[in-house]
């Protein structure tokens, strides 16, 4: 069984509310970390190989240490609640039911990097959530965990939640920020990453929920101890949102040393697949990696088991291998048509770019009415390499990764489904009539 560092508590009626969370040993972690020096947490939070839970796998502490401290200008913690990645709900799990454990973070967090004000940016659909955290920042705050004077530390911290429009495309780090200073969230160049140059172009930490939720375990167990819980550098404990074609799906703790296998297969998380059906593909890191098939995701190319952790997840780069991503694992059944599947990924990513450049906003359009007209029976075999061809040139060409994320899952799905595509081009008739699944896989 998975060690339990973020959820150990989740299944304790009232643990939503202060007193609860507090007799449960919340905010220790808090006090421990306000007695040391912000240096001192930097190093706990190196030291515990911590990578950033949003999807880019980015080394927190390295983030951390990039923060740049000009003298006199302020600096700013933001937490990336924009949590849109179809596929991806960890973190309204834990900001749902776990509220204080993202607060407590976030004023350890604040503490070590000097942000006297930092905001929580939630995704606009999760509308009823913002009340929760509002309601547990005024819990910290009458007990003294937020506002002036910490603890009789001299440290001051104010929280203000932001709540969103809708647009997938403000998750991006900077459209985030864009969308926080009151504009239109389109994305921003970088460099200048937001460490040096990001909320009214004062030096800026953004990370994600459950990255901020992971420092009070650190803080609790220390970094050491917590690097070695995983495997390689997949350190610490990791929440996966499993959803598709399975019999539980939910959001899981794991430790990163199970196998995919058994992930899916095991009473303990997914609990297999309903009616007997066989695994066909996967994406285990929401809808912007690339899909893999059963005999990819089972077994790497060298026969050894497939771990739910980044190495092993990446291992064969995008020929063989996927990515950990946000953890947003999406299973498919025998039964999934993978070109109505990638038509409708399509669809999505065409819709919520923000239109900034060409290579996105042209391609994403022509990919998905390309996957539409094969989908529908109407396509023609030159049609496959044309969508090879768009894809190429989005990915790499473009200001933010919402291009290659829109590419990579169609490349990945011609790459490994290259049959299905044929078949619908070659049975027009049967391709308006019926989803096409493909059982040998
Ligand atoms: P990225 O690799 O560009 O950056 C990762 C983080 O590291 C950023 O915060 C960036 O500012 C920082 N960083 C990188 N190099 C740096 C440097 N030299 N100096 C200072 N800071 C540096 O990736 P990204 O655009 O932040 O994220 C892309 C990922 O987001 C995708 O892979 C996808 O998995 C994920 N995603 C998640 C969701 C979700 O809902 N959770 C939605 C869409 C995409
Ligand atoms: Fe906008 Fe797409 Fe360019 Fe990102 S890649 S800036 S979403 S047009």
């Amino acid at each position: 069984m998975s060690k339990k560092l973020l959820l150990k508590d989740a299944h304790i009626e009232g643990i939503r509310y202060f007193e609860t969370y507090r007799k449960q040993g919340g905010y220790e972690a808090a006090e421990k970390a306000l007695k040391m020096t912000p240096d001192e947490i930097l190093e706990e939070v190196k030291a515990s190989g911590l990578r950033g839970r949003g999807g880019a796998g980015f080394p927190t502490g390295m983030k951390w240490s990039f923060l740049a401290k000009p003298e006199g200008v302020p600096r700013h913690l933001v937490v990336n609640a924009d949590e849109s990645e179809p596929g991806t709900f960890k973190d309204r799990y834990l900001m749902e039911f776990l509220p204080h454990l993202l607060i407590e973070g976030m004023l350890i967090s604040s503490y070590c990097l000097g942000s006297n004000t930092s905001y929580i940016y939630i995704r606009g659909e999760y509308s009823w959530i913002p009340d929760i955290l509002e309601e547990a920042i005024e819990e910290a705050k009458a007990a003294g965990f937020l506002g002036e004077n910490i603890l009789g530390t001299g440290f001051d911290l104010e929280i203000y939640v932001q709540r969103g429009g809708g647009a997938y495309i403000c998750g991006e780090e900077t459209a985030l920020l864009e969308s926080l200073e009151g504009k239109r969230g389109n994305p921003r160049l970088k460099p200048p990453f937001p460490a040096v140059k990001g909320l009214w172009e004062r030096p800026t930490v953004v990370n994600n929920v459950e990255s901020i939720a992971a420092i009070v375990p650190i803080m609790d167990i220390t970094g050491a101890e917590y690097a070695k819980i995983g495997v390689g550098r997949s350190t610490g404990t990791k929440l996966i949102s499993a959803c598709g074609n399975i019999n539980k799906p939910g959001v899981y703790e794991i430790d990163m040393t199970i196998t995919v296998e058994e992930f899916i297969y095991s009473e303990e998380y997914c609990g297999g697949i309903p009616n007997g059906k066989k695994l066909k593909a996967c994406i285990p890191g929401g809808s912007s990696v690339p899909i893999v098939p059963a005999n990819l995701l089972l077994k790497t190319i060298n026969g050894e088991p497939r771990y739910m952790n980044y190495e092993s997840l990446a291992d064969g780069g995008f020929a063989t291998g996927t990515m950990m991503g946000s953890g947003g694992f999406i299973v498919l059944d025998e039964d999934q048509c993978i070109v109505e599947h990638t038509m409708t990924l399509a669809r999505f990513y065409n819709h919520e770019s923000c239109g900034q450049c060409t290579p996105c906003r042209e391609g994403t359009g022509w990919m998905y009415k390309i996957l539409k007209k094969i989908e529908n029976g109407q396509g023609k075999m030159e049609d496959i390499d044309l969508l090879w061809d768009i894809q190429r040139k989005i990915e790499g060409n473009t200001i933010c990764p919402l291009g290659d994320a829109a590419a990579w899952p169609v490349a990945a799905a011609i790459r490994h489904f290259r049959d299905e595509f044929e078949w619908h081009i070659k049975n027009p008739e049967l391709s308006q009539t019926q989803n096409y699944g493909l059982a040998n896989y």
